[in-house]
C-alpha cells in the first residue's frame, strides 16, 4: 500500500514537485505517492484535515500558505520557528511537525554565490515565505552589509524587517516599494538581487517584476527562485546586461531532497533525479 504526501498551493500548474518525488520514491523503491491540490485559501483546513484521515505521511506546503500553515501545526522545528514559514509537513499519528527545508536548499543551491555577497547589500524581491527564508541564509550565513526588501505590500515587507530584527538581531534591513525609480536607486549598489515572488511563472508567465527600463549591471549575482520556466523575463533581461544569473531548479531539488529524508528516513537519490527532471522540462518546452 502506498502512502500519500500532497502539496497544497494555490495556482501552481507549473508545479515539478510531483515528478521530483515521484521519480526519487520509485527509484528508491518506497511505497509513497506524491499528489497535487491546487485549492483556494478557504479550502486549506479541510484539506489538511483530510490529508491527515487519510493517513498521509506528510505534505509541501507554497504560496500562498507558507505562512498561514503555521497556526495549524502542533509543533515546529528550530529553523521553522525562526523563519517564521513552513513549506514541510510531516503528520505523526494526529500531530503535525512543522519543518523549513526551502532555506537549507537556498544555501545548498547557492553557496558559491552567497560567498560574493557577503559584507554586501542585497535586494529581495518579495517578502513572503520564501524571502524569509532566504533571509535566513544570508544572514546567518554571509552577514550581509545591508538588505533592502521591496515588496508591493510594503506592510508585509516592514513586518520582515521587524522580524529580521526581534529574531536575528540583524538592524541593517530597509523596505521600499517596487517602483521602478527606487529598485533603480538601491540596485546600484547592490551585489545580489534575489526575486521571490510568482512574478515570471504560473500565471504571471509574461511579466516581469521589474520594469523594461530597469538596469541591471555585470556584477550582479542575480538568483530567481522561480524555475519554470528556467529562465524568465527578469532572468533574461538580467542576462542582457551580462549580470550572472541563476534560476530557482537547484534550490527546488535541494529543498525537496530534504523534506524527502524527512518523511522517509532515507537519503534522496540526486543524481539520479536530476537528469529525469531536467529531460521532463526539456520534453515539456
Ligand atoms: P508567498 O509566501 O505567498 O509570498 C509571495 C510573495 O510574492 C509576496 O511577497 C507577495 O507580495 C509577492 N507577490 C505575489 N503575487 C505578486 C504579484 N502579482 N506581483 C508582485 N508581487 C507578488 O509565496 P512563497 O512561498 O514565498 O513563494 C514565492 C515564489 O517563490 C513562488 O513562485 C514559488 O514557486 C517560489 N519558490 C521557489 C522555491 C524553489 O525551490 N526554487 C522555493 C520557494 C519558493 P504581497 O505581500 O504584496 O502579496
Amino acid at each position: 500500500m502506498h502512502r500519500g504526501i500532497v502539496l497544497f498551493g494555490n495556482n501552481i500548474p507549473y508545479t515539478l514537485s510531483p515528478i521530483i518525488h515521484n521519480t526519487a520514491f520509485r527509484i528508491s523503491d518506497l511505497p509513497y505517492l506524491y499528489l497535487t491540490a491546487d485549492i483556494e485559501p478557504a479550502q486549506f483546513k479541510n484539506a489538511l484535515d483530510a490529508a491527515q484521515t487519510l493517513k498521509f505521511a506528510g505534505a509541501n506546503v507554497t504560496i500562498p500558505f507558507k505562512e498561514t500553515v503555521l497556526k495549524h501545526t502542533t509543533s515546529l522545528s528550530d529553523a521553522a520557528k525562526k523563519i517564521g514559514a513552513v513549506n514541510t509537513l510531516y503528520f505523526d499519528n494526529g500531530r503535525i511537525l512543522g519543518e523549513n527545508s526551502d532555506s537549507p536548499g537556498f544555501f545548498k543551491a547557492y553557496f558559491n554565490e552567497l560567498k560574493s555577497l557577503e559584507d554586501k547589500t542585497v535586494l529581495i524581491l518579495g517578502a513572503g515565505g520564501a524571502a524569509r527564508a532566504v533571509c535566513d541564509t544570508i544572514i546567518t550565513k554571509t552577514t550581509p552589509k545591508k538588505i533592502l526588501i521591496a515588496n508591493r505590500n510594503t506592510e508585509r515587507s516592514n513586518q520582515l524587517i521587524e522580524h529580521l530584527r526581534k529574531v536575528y538581531d540583524y538592524n541593517s534591513a530597509g523596505s521600499l516599494s517596487m517602483e521602478t525609480s527606487a529598485l533603480q536607486e538601491t540596485a546600484g549598489d547592490a551585489a545580489g538581487i534575489i526575486q521571490t515572488t510568482p512574478v515570471g511563472s504560473g500565471r504571471y508567465i509574461n511579466q516581469s517584476p521589474v520594469a523594461e527600463s530597469f538596469q541591471f549591471n555585470k556584477e550582479h549575482i542575480v538568483i530567481d527562485l522561480i524555475y519554470n520556466p528556467l529562465e524568465t523575463k527578469f532572468l533574461k533581461h538580467a542576462g542582457h546586461f551580462g549580470a550572472r544569473t541563476r534560476n530557482g531548479i537547484s534550490m527546488l531539488l535541494h529543498q525537496a531532497a530534504f523534506s524527502f529524508t524527512l518523511w522517509t528516513g532515507t537519503t534522496f537519490p540526486m543524481d539520479e533525479v536530476t537528469p529525469v527532471v531536467m529531460e521532463y522540462i526539456k520534453q515539456r518546452a
